[in-house]
């Protein structure tokens, strides 16, 4: 899976004649450095959230046949999007940022404490607790990612399906409900991943569309089956 990048220089000159300059690696940070063919170098910063990545990773890893690592990236996809949740809903209810950072340090080494912490705000927001996992999906999960099960591809869709299946109600809510925070989050999610050596270079945003995504707000994107996402990736 690979990001293609247009120099953010070249944009500037002259948008309509900006090409793609580059394909890169996806990174952990989310800050693409760029060399053109015209000399320029330019920082290009990617909007989307980890959860988003990695729920695309996951479903480029079905499409070479990595199943196992298909089911783990959905498996991460989910747990980054209950730490977006929960750091959406602080935004939302004016916490100091480095107050919010500092508390998500207390749970950010043990997945189990992030999803009770996920399950609380939930009940605490909407008055119910969240449509979690499966037990069944959870085994299925735990036996690929800890004990070696090889999983078949139908398996390992089935799983994403039902990732899916959980993240995109809640998605849906914070897109229509908590837009405002939402926003904030996508500016500090930025503002992290720029560089303070990145001033005085060109720089541009960059927004990819994924198939679990926070910019995308056609109603259809969203009624896809993994299967039929899968079907319609591009691939750089
Ligand atoms: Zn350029």
């Amino acid at each position: 899976m690979k990001l293609p990048v247009t120099c953010a220089q070249c944009m500037q000159e002259d948008i309509a004649n900006a090409m793609i300059t580059a394909t890169v690696e996806f990174k952990d940070d989310g800050r693409y450095e760029i060399l053109c063919p015209k000399g320029h170098s330019s920082i290009t910063l990617l909007q989307q959230q980890k959860f988003e990545i990695l729920f695309d990773i996951g479903a480029y890893a079905i499409v070479d046949g990595y199943y196992r690592e298909a089911v783990s990236s959905f498996t991460s996809a989910l747990e980054r999007f209950y730490e977006f949740f929960i750091k959406v809903v602080c935004i939302s209810k004016n916490i100091d940022w480095s107050n919010t950072q500092e508390a998500w340090k207390e749970v950010s080494n043990q997945s189990e404490r992030q999803l009770g912490a996920f399950i609380f705000l939930h009940l605490q927001e909407t008055g119910s607790k969240p449509t979690l996992l499966s037990n069944n999906k959870i085994k299925f999960r735990n036996e690929v990612v800890h004990k070696g099960k090889i999983p078949s591809k139908e398996q390992a869709t089935e799983y994403g399906q039902a990732v899916l299946d959980v993240v995109r109600p809640l998605l849906k809510k914070l897109k229509e409900e908590y837009g405002d925070a939402v926003g904030m989050a996508t500016f500090q999610h930025l503002s992290n991943t720029r560089n303070p050596s990145d001033d005085g270079v060109a720089v541009s945003t960059m927004c990819i569309s994924t198939i679990l995504s926070l910019s995308n707000g056609e109603p259809a994107h969203d009624d896809r089956s993994l299967k039929d996402a899968i079907s319609q990736l591009r691939r750089w």
